[in-house]
């Protein structure tokens, strides 16, 4: 069927290399490979700024790559599809994946639409080493509790596949073909007016080849000694391949594979490498988590903490957002969260759970960390929404929190964007742990201090 394409659908996949969809489309015949902004279907969930510049700069690459093959779409993702077949006459759409509940549900409905019209919708697994409903403990229900869920759920299965080569000599539909309804990349609107994003530019190269040399850094570097170096935040030992995996630029097969050929050379500690495929495999249960537990997003895992008295305190927020609460380690994590669009995994923890401890909705910390790229990936959302999800999932008592000044003076503050936070002594923050009377204002100071709920024996 010469004449009849094949549209494939790019969505987390932004790369050419292991994408099984991409690939399955292009051994059909001709190829039209199409990307859709969709800011409709995914309501309040949608890409944050720093968000959006990663996807305009990868799509940028992307379009390279495909030798501006590559068409561009922004709306309601069901009405595109059923106008782009019918345009081109195309009886098959191909895509990988997601999922995030809120793209379950709309995939399911592009699904039955086209099926309805005629049109054979097929999707791929491209994102997860192991998919979320094949994993289920002996009594067919889905594991609660990582450790059983990784040693005895997952490396308990056939090990995950290989990655699959990209395709050699992919033949594309004429993109003069196509107009109706595609865009430029400018179009998508995905840039913000100030130009605030261009800080981002200089830590970050997004794109198949950005995340590749990425992970390249990485074996080289940071993977040997990682088990004990990544709960460093000042050492910067951790792989920094969050983003890139959000965005599908790289894929969890494509890591595994590469690292396993490193180890091979025998210079990797075991240790180490045991390590790091755990790491990505918290990563597979946040997805599973969220497959299985579809409300994660909105409500706690333990219905208890529906009814946890959540404060509105604009003002604390507003210091928590711009690293001013008097402890050195959260101040330094949303600092460098702001102009990076990075924060170590050990002062997550930290931040977070400090802001559960001033009671702020976890809803309005998960906002800030998504507009600050710090959220782009759902998996976390059961950890970075809130500490209570990530006790319920780690079965400790939700008053077991990381105490924010010891956890800064064991783990080496990253300084490096905090020149004047580091001029402050650890009696300031000290001094910031004190009850103040009831005014949050610290003694000696006066200075505003949201922690002032915590008392001196939290210190
Ligand atoms: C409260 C909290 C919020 C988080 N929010 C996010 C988030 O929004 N987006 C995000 O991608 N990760 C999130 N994580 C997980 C983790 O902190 C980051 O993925 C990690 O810090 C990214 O750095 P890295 O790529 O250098 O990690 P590495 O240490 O190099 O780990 C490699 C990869 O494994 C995965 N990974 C590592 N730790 C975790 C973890 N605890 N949970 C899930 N996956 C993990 C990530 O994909 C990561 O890229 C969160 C963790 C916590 C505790």
């Amino acid at each position: 069927m010469a004449d009849s394409p094949v549209i494939f659908w790019f969505r987390q996949d932004l790369r050419l290399a292991d994408n099984p969809g991409l690939a399955a489309a292009t051994q059909q015949g001709s190829v039209v490979p199409i990307y859709i902004l969709d800011n409709e279907s995914s309501g309040s969930w949608s890409m944050g700024g720093a968000g959006r510049w990663w996807l305009h700069r990868s799509l940028q690459k992307l379009e390279q790559q495909l030798h501006g093959h590559l068409r561009l779409f922004c709306g309601n993702a069901d009405d595109i599809l059923q106008q782009l077949t019918t345009e081109l006459g195309a009886q098959r759409v191909f895509w990988n994946r997601c999922y995030e509940p809120w793209r379950i549900a709309r995939d399911r409905q592009i699904k039955e639409s086209l099926n309805l019209a005629g049109i054979a919708a097929q999707s791929f697994n491209a994102s997860l080493l192991w998919e979320p409903w094949e994993v289920l403990k002996a009594d067919g229900t889905p594991y609660k509790v990582f450790t059983p869920y990784y040693r005895n759920g997952c490396l308990g299965r056939n090990a995950p596949r290989n990655p699959v080569d990209p395709p050699v000599s992919a033949d594309f539909y004429p993109s003069a073909a196509i107009v109706a309804g595609a865009c430029r990349l400018e179009e998508l609107g995905l840039l913000s007016r100030q130009g605030w994003y261009k800080k981002l530019e200089q830590h970050w190269l997004p794109g198949e080849e950005g995340a590749h040399q990425r992970l390249n850094d990485f074996v080289s570097t940071g993977l040997d000694g990682y088990r004990q170096g990544r709960d460093f935040p000042a050492l910067e030992q951790t792989s920094r391949l969050s983003p890139h995996l959000h965005f599908g630029e790289i894929s969890p097969h494509q890591i595994r594979r590469s690292l396993l050929t490193a180890a091979a050379t025998g210079n990797i500690p075991e240790a180490d490498l045991d390590h790091f495929f755990s790491e990505l495999a918290w990563r597979e249960f946040s997805y599973y988590q969220l497959y299985h537990n579809p409300h994660l997003p909105e409500a706690p895992l333990r219905v208890e903490f529906q009814r946890f008295p959540w404060l509105k305190d604009e003002g604390g927020l507003r210091f928590w957002q711009r690293g001013l609460t008097g402890y050195p380690l959260v101040d330094a994590g949303m600092r460098e969260l702001w102009q990076t669009g990075f924060m170590h995994n050990r002062v997550r923890m930290v931040v977070v759970l400090s802001g559960e401890n001033l009671m702020l909705p976890w809803q309005q910390g998960e906002s800030w960390s998504r507009d600050c790229l710090w959220m782009p990936t759902w998996p976390a959302i059961p950890q970075a929404g809130s500490g209570l999800p990530v006790v319920a999932l780690m079965l400790l008592p939700y008053f077991r929190i990381f105490n924010p000044v010891t956890q800064g003076q064991k783990s080496l503050i990253p300084w490096r964007l905090c020149p004047t936070l580091c001029a402050r002594d650890w009696g300031f923050a000290r001094q910031a742990c004190m009850r103040s009377g009831g005014t949050n204002r610290l003694a000696g100071t006066g200075e505003y201090c949201p922690w002032g709920r915590l008392s001196a024996a939290d210190s």
